[in-house]
This record gives C-alpha cells, sequence and structure tokens, in this order.
C-alpha cells in the first residue's frame, strides 16, 4: 500500500465539475487500495478576489487580517472535494492547514512552515479516508491563522509530502507539466520530461508560476522528488529531482517572465559609507525582498551622490515607497521613481556552468529585436535581465527561439 499526497490547483478546481473529476480521479487511486493525501487550492480567481475586496476597504490592509480573509478561499474547496468524493462513496474528511498540524511562523501572508505533526492525518488515514487539507495556509503556535505566499499550496504538498514520507508527490495543474517556457506566452515551448530542483527553483523563482520558488527549495533541501502533470489528462508529466550528469549537456533548460517585479529609483542618494545598508537593511526590516540592485556611477559636483534602482515584488511596491519615504530625512535623497512598468526576462541551465557566451547571444537577440537593457544580474545558472514590460512577451519569444527554438 502507498501513500500518494496529490496536490490540485486553482484551475483544477475551478467549479464543480471540475471538483467533481478530481474526486473522480482520487477515487480512482483510492480503489486501488493506496492512501491518498488531497492538497487543494482555492477555486481559481477566489484569492485574488478577495485581495481586491480587501483593497476596496483600504490600500494596505492588515496582514493578520488578509491572513483571516485568505484562508476561507481554500476552506470553501476542501468542504466541496469531500463532499465530491461522499457522492462517489469514498470515505474522505476535509482539514483545514491547523487541523492538519502544520505550524508556521508568524509572519502574516508569507509565513514559513516550521513544524507538521501529521497526527490528524494518520489518525483519519488509518480510518480509511481520503484526508483533504487545504493548501496554502497554517497557523503560529499560538492559534494565529498565517497563509505561505502566493501559490503556497504547493509548499503545503510538498512539506505533507516529506513529513508523511509519501511515495510519490503529484502536483496536478491545468497544464501537461513543466515547459521550456510558459505555452501561454510561448507558443513554441516543449514539456521537460525531467528538470533538475536548482533550474525548476531558478524558473519558479524568476517568474514561472507552474510552482512556487519556496516549494522548490523546501523540495530539494528534504529530497522530496514530485511529478508537474495535468488534471485534465492522463499523460505523464515532469519529473523534478535532483540534479544528474547529463543534464548538463542542455545549455539553457527553461526561460522565464516574471511581470510581477517594479522598479524603485532613488535619485541623488549620497555616496558615502553606511548609506546603502541603511536604505535595504530598513526594508528588510519590514519583510520586504529586493531583488536586483543597481548604482550608478557617482555624479554632481560637491557632495558625491548617486543614483540607486532596485526591484521589489508589486504587491510590496506600496509599502517600499511607504519605507523609502520614511527615510529621506534622514538619508537626504532627492526624488524617488516608481515604475511597475517592467518585466524581468531570464534564461536558466545548469549547463550555463560549463559553456561560455551565452550572455552576449542573449543580449544580442535583445538588440536584435530593439529592446533596451535596464539591469542585469547573475547567477552560475541563469542570466536575468530588466526590460520593458511592452516588449517583454516578444522579447521572452525571442529568445526562446535564439536557445530552445
Ligand atoms: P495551479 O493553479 O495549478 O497552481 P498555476 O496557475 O499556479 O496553476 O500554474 C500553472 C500555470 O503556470 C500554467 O497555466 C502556465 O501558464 C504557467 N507557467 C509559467 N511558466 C511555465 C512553464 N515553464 N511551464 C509550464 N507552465 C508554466
Ligand atoms: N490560493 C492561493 C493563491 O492563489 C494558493 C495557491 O493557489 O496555491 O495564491
Ligand atoms: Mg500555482
Amino acid at each position: 500500500m502507498a501513500l500518494i499526497v496529490q496536490k490540485y490547483g486553482g484551475t483544477s478546481v475551478g467549479n464543480t465539475g471540475r471538483i467533481k473529476n478530481v474526486a473522480a480521479r482520487v477515487a480512482r487511486y483510492r480503489s486501488k487500495g493506496d492512501q491518498i493525501v488531497v492538497v487543494v487550492s482555492a477555486m481559481s480567481g477566489v484569492t485574488d478576489n478577495l485581495i481586491t475586496l480587501a483593497r476596496e476597504i483600504m490600500p494596505l490592509p492588515s496582514e493578520r487580517e488578509m491572513d483571516v480573509l485568505l484562508a476561507t478561499g481554500e476552506q470553501t474547496t476542501i468542504a466541496l472535494t469531500a463532499m465530491a468524493l461522499h457522492a462517489l462513496g469514498v470515505k474522505a474528511v476535509s482539514l483545514t492547514g491547523s487541523q492538519a498540524g502544520i505550524l508556521t511562523d508568524g509572519v502574516h501572508t508569507k509565513a514559513k512552515i516550521q513544524n507538521i505533526t501529521p497526527k490528524e492525518i494518520h489518525r483519519h488515514l488509518d480510518d480509511g479516508n481520503v484526508v483533504i487539507v487545504a493548501g496554502f495556509q497554517g497557523e503560529t503556535p499560538d492559534g494565529q491563522i498565517t497563509t505561505l505566499g502566493r501559490g503556497g499550496s504547493d509548499l503545503t504538498a510538498i512539506a505533507l509530502a516529506s513529513a508523511l514520507k509519501a511515495d510519490l508527490c503529484q502536483i496536478y495543474t491545468d497544464v501537461d507539466g513543466v515547459y521550456t517556457a510558459d505555452p501561454r506566452i510561448v507558443p513554441g515551448a516543449r514539456k521537460l520530461d525531467e528538470i533538475s530542483y536548482d533550474e525548476m527553483l531558478e524558473l519558479a523563482s524568476l517568474g514561472a508560476k507552474v510552482m512556487q520558488s519556496r516549494s522548490v527549495e523546501f523540495a530539494k533541501k528534504f529530497g522530496v522528488v514530485f511529478e508537474v502533470r495535468s488534471s485534465l489528462n492522463d499523460n505523464p508529466g515532469t519529473i523534478v529531482k535532483e540534479e544528474t550528469r547529463n543534464m548538463e549537456d542542455v545549455v539553457i533548460r527553461g526561460v522565464s517572465l516574471d511581470k510581477n517585479q517594479a522598479k524603485v529609483t532613488l535619485v541623488a542618494v549620497p555616496d558615502k559609507p553606511g548609506v546603502a545598508a541603511r536604505i535595504f537593511k530598513t526594508l528588510g526590516d519590514a519583510a520586504i525582498n529586493v531583488d536586483m540592485i543597481v548604482q550608478n556611477v557617482s555624479h554632481g559636483a560637491g557632495a558625491p551622490a548617486t543614483d540607486v534602482s532596485f526591484t521589489v515584488e508589486k504587491a510590496d511596491l506600496l509599502k517600499a515607497q511607504k519605507v523609502i519615504e520614511g527615510l529621506k530625512k534622514e538619508v537626504r535623497f532627492g526624488e524617488v521613481i516608481a515604475t511597475d512598468k517592467i518585466g524581468k526576462l531570464s534564461i536558466v541551465g545548469v549547463g550555463m556552468k560549463s559553456h561560455s557566451g551565452v550572455a552576449g547571444k542573449m543580449f544580442e537577440t535583445l538588440a536584435k529585436e530593439g529592446v533596451n537593457i535596464e539591469m542585469i544580474s547573475t547567477s552560475e545558472i541563469k542570466i536575468s535581465v530588466v526590460i520593458d514590460l511592452a516588449k517583454a512577451e516578444q522579447a521572452m519569444n525571442a529568445v526562446h527561439e535564439t536557445f530552445l527554438g
């Protein structure tokens, strides 16, 4: 008897018909005698709608209350999925994150899982139930509801697979697996049979929302092998696992585009020791993740000053602007310019470690497309550029064609 964790994302449970399909698939697995733990997301659009409602009340709502609000999305789906299994005569019970024993820290809206005590899950499995767990949520040791960041149901599934020592972890979604690029933007994208944790992690953190990046980080850390596959058919999906030697033969595994970034530029920042530390420490203390940073060469007569640009997630832009405004008197910089009309385009591949000339080829492709590069960052296995959002999809297709066409 195997223990299988299956996660179904928003589109896969997007209406009652889809939920019935999920139940039918789960019932099929269950009839083979395996134990099944199902993790579900909110029905597609629900989390976004809840966020819109909150913002209609106020632009920066309390993060604690956001979590109380957002957790309702997944709570709806677990109950409906349990009912759909009951309708098929399958024993099933739904559990919220807290009932499932998912303990997190207290960083509301992006909480980290600290510990899972799957006592209740085991009890219900032993009673012959399919156990349906609400993704994306947990609770703090003192009982506060938390959520795990957008796309966080992936993390719930991977963490549960690890805690339960599951034999199989399947992430069901609305595409056949992980592609060389988002198939909705790049029609020529191809499905990958396998991908390494590191490549999946880079692609995910750089905008490929097919997997939440923190869930991949977790899978890598605890060695959870998982498969990304479609809830709409039975095609084999993509296996995500530790890097194998032949993977380096492929220079570029995939291309991703992150449209969720915003850029903030501080003009005329005093160019002296301690200033950057003050700015970025303050942003960090406000739990704002800064991604790329570019500092120009000093300019101006008199006291040296420089422009500093950095990127944050769009969702954090208002908060970042508020934090920066709060520093203005103390640090004495000039204007603050913010834009969310940027895209971060990246190429990823472990093969980059052993192949040269990749950056040149990418920049040449962008030049041919008339795309200006505003920021660049690289690691051993990726190259990212910030470009104008209006040209981002065209640039993505061109870069995909160059490396993977
Ligand atoms: P779910 O609701 O199942 O969690 P998501 O919407 O979060 O699904 O993720 C699936 C979507 O990710 C796909 O519909 C696809 O448009 C997008 N996507 C982005 N990059 C990729 C990629 N490289 N491979 C596959 N899908 C991708
Ligand atoms: N419902 C949450 C979201 O939309 C979590 C998830 O879907 O994984 O971000
Ligand atoms: Mg998702």
